[in-house]
């Protein structure tokens, strides 16, 4: 993988550098890398990848830009809205750097397609903001021996993570299970603050470089967060777990296997918003209804009953679940308090019930003069 006579201008600070230099840069245009999810992480880290002259790109996704996307997508343009994202990524990073390959993969990633999808890249970036495909990725590159560049973002928070075959732990090792589908909120429910993903995906580009040119001290074994209100980076150090089921010495979750590579859908229980306007009206002191939102969403309009304990303040103290017949969450469209119910379900006996669509659900069906911010 020789350079070109334009190539050696273009990558001249690279060349100058003694860690990268000539040998470092002729390993970047000869990596093929895959990026799972163009988006909000996807824009800056195949931005910083192109430019730096990684040779192969790979693009998977399945959206096309909206205009909800250019807030923080900075890969994408407002003439760009409606194309398919891969298309507009496409000529986006060739007009950056017309000496890379690119191929598109115009696909969700499911259980039938990961590995087929994955196979012919050296390094897998995830930047999904689905949990399920968060495992899928994981799995796949444990069962294919390829190196995952992680990193996720919530609100106002990032974190990556980095796996290498026989090098270190896997996403697994420390988060055995994924969480309910649809517990966690996305970005389109919770918000997030738009430059995080700026940082996080420069940091998932910067991992990557390290790796495909072998400098610097990987983030193996190390979970680093990043809180964007703070200003403050923190690690977690975890170790490979024998026991994991997908890089341990008897691994359970099989790609291609819709059955055991779906998540664990722990049940919750759940009412319509007009079986909780009966139940309040019939037994108000048999059932204590949590809303887990922000204080400002609380204020801004509640039920009549309901008591406010934001999701990040939940604890059993809080609830005083003592003589409830059942607790029922709500939260504004059912994500947040799905993830209440979780965590109560696994705290108390009591009944926990959540409320299918949330004050949103409420607002439409039982009382259109609420205010749901
Ligand atoms: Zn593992």
């Amino acid at each position: 993988m020789s350079l070109n006579s334009d190539e050696l201008v273009r990558y001249s600070r690279h060349l100058n550098l003694p860690e990268i230099g000539a040998a470092g840069q002729e390993q970047l245009k000869g990596a093929r890398v895959l990026m799972v999810g163009i988006g909000g992480l996807g824009s800056p880290a195949l931005l910083y990848l192109a430019a730096a002259g990684v040779g192969t790109l790979g693009l998977a996704d399945f959206d096309c830009v909206e205009i909800s996307n250019l807030q923080r997508q900075v890969l994408f343009n407002t003439e760009q809205i409606g194309q398919t994202k891969t298309a507009a990524a496409r000529s986006r990073l060739l007009s950056l750097n017309p000496h890379l390959t690119i191929h598109t993969h115009q696909l969700e990633i499911t259980a039938d397609n990961v590995t087929q999808t994955i196979k012919d890249y050296d390094w897998i970036l995830d930047g999904t903001d689905q949990f399920h495909t968060r495992y899928l990725v994981n799995d796949a590159c444990v069962l294919l021996n390829k190196p995952l560049i992680s990193a996720a973002i919530h609100r106002f928070e990032g974190q990556l993570f980095t796996y290498v075959p026989h090098l270190g732990p896997c996403y697994r090792c420390l988060f055995p299970i994924p969480p309910n589908e649809g517990a966690v909120p996305n970005c389109a429910q919770a918000g997030v603050l738009g430059v995080l993903p700026g940082v996080m995906g420069a940091l998932q580009a910067t991992e990557t470089i390290k790796l495909i040119t072998g400098i610097g001290e990987p983030l193996l074994g190390r979970l680093l967060t990043y809180d964007a209100l703070a200003l403050r980076f923190s690690e977690f150090k975890f170790s490979a777990n024998d026991d994991c089921s997908a890089c341990g010495p008897y691994p359970t979750v099989v790609p291609n296997s819709e059955s055991s590579m779906s998540c664990g859908r722990d049940t919750i229980k759940s009412l319509s918003v007009v079986d909780l306007q009966r139940f309040l009206a019939q037994n108000p002191s048999d059932i204590l209804l949590v809303d887990v939102r922000e204080p400002c969403e609380f204020d801004a309009g509640h039920i009549q009953h309901a008591i406010n304990i934001p999701l990040s303040e939940l604890s059993l103290r809080a609830l005083k679940t003592g003589h409830y017949n059942s607790i029922v969450f709500i939260c504004r469209s059912g994500g947040r308090s799905a993830q209440a119910c979780l965590w109560a379900q696994s705290q108390t006996q009591t009944m926990i019930l959540n409320t299918q669509g949330g004050m949103l659900a409420w607002q439409q069906s039982v009382d259109p003069s609420m205010t749901v911010p």
